[in-house]
């Protein structure tokens, strides 16, 4: 039988590659959504490609673009939220790729759904971790993790279970400015710290892996997925990308996961689940790797993963302010509107303010989210002027 796809954010670096693998098994899967935000031109190529049966532009005032992008297509074009959420309720399984809290709302409507969603979108459950598993438990859905590490440690514990576990190890390659001392990565530009050595990705998860704040949302991401408390997850420096995730059980033994620096293995992992699917990926070869390298983290130049513990121990709504501040301040970076090293005194400074409390529902996390940004806005200004 084949499965019903809906690819939320499918322009992007994950959507891509959530592609590749589908359109090379198409006897296995059925494209029913695409969506991106505003890339009307690369939406309907994807759409028209796949045959997808409905194609969703974030933006509402794109959507007279993308009909006319799609004309003489079978694809019905839409746009707007509402849209998005419709998309992800009416597919069996729902590549949550959406870069930021911006896939919240369509995420949350597919697991209340009881749709079984792979989860890419790692902002979305860090800001509303407690919620979003809420959700999915009232609902029966399942949430497949697509991040690496989190894939990695779903398939070390035999899909997820987490009996007679210890620990939970996080590997980290360190991003592109590992050995840099903190006055050396507070010059780098938008460009330098993009360009990650083992991975390709977009742009906001590449800025978050340089400055390891990528570590700390996954640290945050791992607690709700598995539901072990921050000390019983730990991060462990590994500059080679090989193991993607260890896995520590009660009588000493670790499980660890290994594979290429290939976001096509953790989604073909999810795409195919409960099953597994082939694909042509190029094989990783150990005599070739021949060692494997592993040091602890130094939270001392990268503050972001300070920061990301101590929200996680805060709970209430540090974590969802945490992310927010952060997508400002990566954001601030990438137009090269403040440095570097303002990214996490930012978040810090921001973090500082004080906590309303834990949100109750997903619209009172909103208004956090929005005064949070609006905060972090207003702090980015003064330090750009
Ligand atoms: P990209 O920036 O490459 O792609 C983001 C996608 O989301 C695009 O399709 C974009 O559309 C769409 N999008 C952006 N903003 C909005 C919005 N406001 N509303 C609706 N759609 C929107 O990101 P990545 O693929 O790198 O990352 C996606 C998610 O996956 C992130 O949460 C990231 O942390 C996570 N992730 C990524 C990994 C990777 O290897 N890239 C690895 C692990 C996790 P458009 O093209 O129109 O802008």
């Amino acid at each position: 039988m084949t499965k019903r796809i809906a690819i939320l954010g499918a322009t992007g670096s994950v959507g891509s590659s959530t592609l590749d693998l589908v359109e090379a098994a198409p006897d296995r899967f059925d494209v029913v959504a695409v969506t991106a935000a505003s890339n009307v031109e690369q939406l309907a190529a994807i759409a028209r490609r796949t045959g997808a049966a409905r194609a969703v532009i974030a933006d509402p005032a794109l959507r007279p673009a993308l009909a006319q992008a799609l004309e003489g297509s079978d694809c019905r074009p839409e746009a707007g939220e509402d849209a998005l959420c419709e998309a992800a309720r009416e597919a069996d399984l729902v590549i949550a790729a959406i870069v930021g809290t911006a896939g919240l709302k369509p995420v949350m409507a597919a697991l209340e759904a009881g749709v079984t969603v792979g989860l890419a979108n790692k902002e979305s459950l860090v800001s509303a971790g407690e919620l979003m598993m809420r959700a999915a438990r009232r609902a029966n859905a399942t949430i497949l993790p697509v991040d690496s590490e989190h894939n990695a440690i779903f398939q070390c514990l035999g899909d997820g279970r987490c009996d007679h576990v210890e620990r939970l190890i996080l590997t980290a390659s360190g991003g592109p400015f590992r050995t840099l001392s903190a006055a050396e990565m507070a010059v780098k530009t938008p460009a330098q710290a993009v360009a990650h050595p083992n991975w390709s990705m977009g742009a906001k998860i590449s800025v978050d892996s340089a400055t390891m704040m990528n570590k700390g949302l996954e640290l945050i991401e791992a607690h709700h997925l598995f539901g072990l408390p921050s000390e019983r997850i730990d991060i462990v420096v590994h500059p080679q990308s090989v193991v993607h995730s260890c896995v520590e059980y009660q009588d000493g033994s670790i499980l660890a996961q290994m594979g290429p620096s290939d976001m096509r293995v953790p989604i073909a992992h999810c795409l195919a689940w409960p099953e597994r699917m082939e694909t042509a990926i190029e094989r990783l070869d150990l005599p070739t790797i021949a060692r494997l390298d592993f040091e602890a983290p130094d939270p001392e130049r990268f503050p972001a993963l300070r920061l990301a513990r101590a929200a996680l121990e805060a709970g209430g709504s540090a974590p969802a302010r945490l992310n927010a501040a952060n997508e400002v301040a990566v954001a601030a970076f990438l137009d090269e509107r403040i440095g570097f090293a303002d990214i996490a005194a930012t978040v810090e400074a921001v973090l500082a303010a004080s906590d309303p409390g834990a949100p109750q529902s997903i619209e009172q996390l909103l208004e956090i989210d929005a005064a949070t940004r609006a905060m972090t806005r207003e702090r980015v200004a003064r330090l750009a002027a």
